[in-house]
């Protein structure tokens, strides 16, 4: 019988493509979205169920209806500038939202979660490479409302018996390379769409945060994950709570820094199209550097990236870009 999986944010970009994958790992993923950031047209996998973290019974309902094995929970604002602005639509949808999802999934006795955390819970360790042990110190709600999130699990861990594997993502890239799926945010603000959004005109110039850093070349270094490397750490994450071991926090980075003059540079190469750029200001509340201690999962998970390369990452995005899916 097909174990379904609940797939909270299963409309959105991590959520599409974390569906896909559990279908072809031999799951049924069931995609609960409210549509706010997510696109109905992103779920191709699996059932879809509209509805809200904030609705409870609405929660009861879909548990009741598909009996989940676990839930992967991706369902979350994500936008650092906005979640200064609107703290409380944070720790509102976030954190409550979060808490009901808890709550009906051990009511209804699913206990095992994966969760979509984040590199921004470390905070700011300029120059550091930030492995899971790193202190929590974040510097913005979006980063503090995903720490309460964990500090939540290890409660219900502890209280209810509720088994967590937290996922600590620093900046996910790519797209299905069959295109199926992609990343379309509206607004966008990430710089590998922008970039590519550049190239073909459907916006102006990229405007580069800040050519005054300290790092080689002056401008800020990430450490950039393939979306479907993520996402098959996912289900390593489920396979590890079906095995019955004990909840783990894993980073998902390669331990690679780019500079996004770096990124600039591959997309010229990638695309053989020029990258019209502007050297801007700083943006607010930009760490320079970026890069995970990633051996963790790659020991105890088994976790081996297979196209989180510069080149592939941007290869599939433009592949995604210029399908007829991505112009919505
Ligand atoms: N960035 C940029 N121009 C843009 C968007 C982003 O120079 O229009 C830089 C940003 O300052 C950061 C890197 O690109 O150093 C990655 O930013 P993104 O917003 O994609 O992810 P973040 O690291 O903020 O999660």
């Amino acid at each position: 019988m097909t174990k379904h999986v609940l797939v909270t944010g299963g409309a959105g970009y991590i959520g599409s493509h974390a569906c896909k994958a559990l279908r072809d790992a031999g799951y049924t993923p069931v995609a609960f979205d409210n549509l706010v950031t997510g696109w109905q047209d992103a779920v191709k996998f699996g059932p879809f169920e509209q509805g809200d973290l904030l609705d409870r019974s609405r929660l009861d309902a879909v548990f009741a209806k598909w009996r989940p094995v676990a839930v992967m929970h991706f369902a979350a604002l994500s936008q650092v500038g906005e979640s200064m602005s609107m703290p409380g639509k944070y720790w509102l949808n976030n954190v409550m939202g979060s808490l009901n999802l808890f709550e009906a999934s051990i009511a209804a006795g699913c206990l095992n979660v994966v969760f979509s955390s984040t590199c921004a819970t470390y905070g700011d360790h300029d120059n550091v490479v930030l492995d899971e042990t790193t202190p929590q110190h974040p510097i913005n709600a979006y980063g503090a409302s995903k720490r309460a999130i964990e500090d939540m699990l290890r409660d219900f861990g502890a209280s209810n018996g509720v088994n967590a594997v937290v996922f600590r993502y620093f900046n996910v890239a790519g797209a299905d390379p069959e295109a199926e799926v992609g990343e379309f945010h509206r607004p966008e603000t990430h710089l590998i769409p922008l970039m590519l959004d550049a190239i073909d005109g459907k916006r102006g110039a990229l405007t580069i945060f800040g050519t005054d850093y300290d790092t080689p070349d002056g401008t800020c270094i990430r450490d950039y994950v393939h979306v479907c490397d993520l996402v098959d750490a996912h289900v390593l994450g489920l396979k590890w709570l079906e095995d019955g071991r004990e909840s783990r926090v894993f980073n998902l980075g390669t331990g690679m820094g780019f500079s996004v003059r770096e990124v600039v540079s591959a997309s010229r190469t990638v695309t053989n199209r020029d990258v019209p750029i502007i050297e801007g200001e700083r943006r607010a509340g930009d760490c320079t550097r970026l890069v995970s201690g990633s051996s963790r999962a790659v020991q105890e998970l088994g976790w081996r990236p297979k196209r989180s390369d510069m080149a592939t990452m941007i290869a599939d995005a433009w592949r995604w870009h210029q399908s007829g899916s991505y112009e919505r």
